[in-house]
């Protein structure tokens, strides 16, 4: 039986999976829209993240937010929002090949549970990760991909905006318009899925009946 995300969440709670169970405060299994269209997905957690239990919290988490509102014109809770990795890493450290591995199906539940429509990378390490690519950020953003039967838009982690000059930056800018492409991809993709207008019958159709087949036709079979 299909478990619910709730439920997943919990089993995720006390994972043990892999050597940063030992030095967390607790997962930070992710938050929002069980039901979303968007889903986010960064590294892992950072030290607020670890404390608050919850994905995005600090000052790049500020800035996610802020880019959801202004250019989505969504708020938090109207998206998923989650890590690769759900346990924060000693000092902020690059995850582990095997830490990765173990952390993977915590992600593929969510991602086949929640099933966006649209999933957005951001940063390095996400876009690497789900895209399966060796490029940097700097390539691939500024695209949307086919993956899965969804699409994913690349963009920078909102903390290398932070620290690389914030909103004067020409990668703030960028940053925005990759926000501008989700918005146009979610545009399309709801376009084509609209439902189709129901016809209206004014009368009701009346089938004639068959004609009997003529003799030489029948002659046929
Ligand atoms: N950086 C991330 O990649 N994820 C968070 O949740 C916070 C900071």
């Amino acid at each position: 039986m299909t478990r619910t995300l709730a439920e997943v969440a919990v089993e995720a709670s006390d994972c043990t999976k892999c050597r940063l169970a030992n030095g967390r405060t607790q997962v930070v299994f992710g938050v929002g829209d069980a039901d979303a269209d968007v889903m986010f997905i960064g590294e892992a957690p950072g030290f607020h993240e670890d404390k608050q239990g919850e994905p995005f919290v600090g000052a790049a988490g500020q800035l996610l937010t802020r880019m959801l509102d202004e250019v989505l014109s969504v708020a938090r809770h109207d998206v998923y929002i989650a890590n690769v990795i759900k346990c924060r890493p000693p000092g902020n450290r690059d995850p582990q090949e095997d830490e990765i591995e173990s952390c993977t199906p915590w992600l593929v539940e969510q991602v086949s549970l929640i099933q966006p429509r649209v999933i957005v990378t951001l940063g390095n390490f996400a876009t690497k990760f789900v895209l399966q690519t060796a490029q940097g950020i700097t390539r691939m953003r500024g695209r949307a991909y086919p993956w899965h039967g969804r699409t994913v838009v690349p963009t920078f982690h909102p903390a290398a905006i932070l620290r690389g000059g914030g909103e004067s930056s020409r990668q703030f800018l960028e940053f925005r318009d990759d926000f501008e492409l989700v918005r146009e991809t979610l545009a399309t993709l709801n376009r084509e899925t609209a439902a189709p207008q129901p016809v209206a019958v004014k009368e009701p159709v009346v089938v004639p009946e068959a004609e009997p087949a003529p003799e030489e036709q029948l002659e046929l079979f």
